[in-house]
């Protein structure tokens, strides 16, 4: 099937000459501003933080016509406004949009105010684990094949810094999360994809049942020409009533698929349109794990459903070499593998991450806790771990799931001092994983931080 993106309208009176204050000045925040002004918006900013990059993201806006607050959130939000447009970072919960509601003034997101003004044909992939892979082993498979796209969203660039320089000819590849999702409205991917639904952002979303409902939501706008990828072995999107009209199509990454892209003799096929095409063996790919094999299955199965032929999904899947933090190698010391997954921020990509090798593994755990349940990973870590070095505010709790589970349980105060342990815990053969199953924000300011300083600690380890 080819992509159809007729019938997609642009909204510019949505928002010409209307007053919009936007909350939340981070990168969204001003991104969405700035495609509000430049549409002829009246724009209020508001954010009650303070910080440089804020600062001086409002003042560069400040030319185009932008008005602004930092530090506290005043009345201006709401006064004569026509619209109130919400940064991902920011919940429906939060106080300031609960208030906007009560005096009647609309609420949306910048994922929805982006694709207003986008006539190009949008990939979007969502799940809790592996969208950020996803959506790069698509824009390698787009490159390989030659055909043109830009990749957006909750991967680094907004989809409101890139909706008004597109190319007619095309292809949004976009990464959207459950908080982007929260705020749509007429939010439309030709292709969608829900890679997998586990546990995670549960502070926000409250319950299960509501972060699978944002979830879900990016099928919602779909139509009967359009596709949603889902994926067989997740019993939650696999057994979830999915809105919307688009065909359903499925990957499976231990077996074969009436419809979609699975595996047959350790190959990964295509299965479309009655056609099956053998894409390339599973073991082929450069990136570890079966839930790698998952993310390529998701990615072959959407771009072979935009037209794209096997053998340049093969070409763009086989050269695809994995991303910062993600199960990254950093370096082999006397013999011992370190490996850096920083970006498992949850217990399935903890366990994702255990199941991508052989041998015996030292794992680095721990970290901001997220309440998550951790007996998912109980038979695992007896299984996969030789040692645990826990540390961070979860190390208590996991000490406590785990510490029976293998034969040695050191917790640890520092990050040096964690990786340092790890590093005289081991021997020649052993590999040494940080897969820390939580959140960095107890130690760090984000995971990319948490990751960079352990390559550092390691670096240091082999002078
Ligand atoms: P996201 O953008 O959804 O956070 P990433 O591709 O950045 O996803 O990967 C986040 C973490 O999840 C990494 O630790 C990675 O190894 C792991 N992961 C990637 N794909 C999957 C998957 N399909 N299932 C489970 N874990 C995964």
């Amino acid at each position: 099937m080819e992509i159809n993106s007729e019938n997609i309208v642009r909204r510019d009176h949505y928002v010409a000459g209307k007053r919009i204050s936007v909350l939340g000045a981070g990168r969204s925040g001003l991104a969405v501003a700035r495609l509000l002004l430049n549409k002829g918006a009246r724009v209020f900013l508001s954010d009650n933080r303070t910080t440089e990059f804020i600062r001086s993201g409002c003042e560069k806006l400040k030319k185009l016509g932008l008005e602004y607050e930092l530090g506290s959130h005043s009345e201006n939000i709401f006064a004569g406004k026509d619209l109130l447009v919400i940064s991902p970072g920011i919940g429906i919960e939060n106080q300031v949009v609960v208030e906007a509601s009560k005096k009647g003034i609309p609420v949306t997101g910048e994922l929805e105010v982006a694709s207003w003004f986008c006539r190009n044909p949008i990939i979007a992939i969502t799940g809790t684990n592996g969208k950020s892979t996803v959506t790069l082993m698509l824009d390698n498979i787009f490159k390989a094949a030659g055909k043109p796209a830009k990749s957006a969203g909750n991967i680094g660039t907004a989809f409101s810094n890139i909706v008004e320089n597109m190319e007619a000819e095309e292809t949004v590849i976009l990464e959207v999360s459950s908080y982007q999702l929260e705020t749509i409205g007429t939010f439309h991917p030709d292709i969608a994809v829900i890679l997998n639904i586990s546990p995670d952002h549960l502070g926000r979303h409250k319950t299960m049942a509501e972060y699978t409902k944002s979830k879900l939501r990016i099928g919602e706008n779909q139509r009967n020409d359009d596709v949603m990828v889902l994926n067989q072995n997740d019993s939650i999107v696999r057994d979830s009533d999915i809105p919307g009209e688009a065909k359903k199509i499925w990957i499976n990454n231990i077996g074969s698929v009436e419809n979609g892209a699975g595996i047959k003799n350790n190959n990964i096929f295509l299965f479309l349109d009655d056609e099956e095409k053998e894409i390339m063996p599973a073991g082929d790919l450069t990136v570890p794990g079966s839930h790698n094999v998952e993310n390529a299955l998701a990615a072959a199965a959407a771009a072979g459903s935009t037209g794209i032929s096997h053998e340049d999904i093969a070409k763009g899947l086989s050269n695809f070499k994995g991303l910062e933090h993600r199960l990254e190698f950093v370096d082999t010391v006397k013999g011992v593998k370190f490996i850096n997954d920083s970006k498992a921020t949850n217990i399935s990509a903890m366990i994702a991450a255990l199941g991508s090798f052989s041998g015996s593994v030292i794992l680095i755990a721990g970290g901001e806790d997220k309440g998550s349940d951790l007996s998912v990973a109980d038979s695992i870590v007896a299984e996969r771990v030789k040692t645990l070095i826990l540390l961070g505010e979860a190390s208590g709790r996991m000490y406590d799931a785990w510490q029976e589970k293998v034969s040695v349980t050191i917790k640890v105060e520092s990050f040096e001092d964690a990786v340092d342990t790890a590093y005289r815990n081991s021997k020649p053969g052993d590999t040494v994983l940080l897969a820390p199953g939580c959140a960095s924000f107890d130690m760090f300011t984000s995971f990319e931080e948490r990751g960079i300083t352990f390559k550092a600690i390691v670096h240091s380890l082999k002078k």
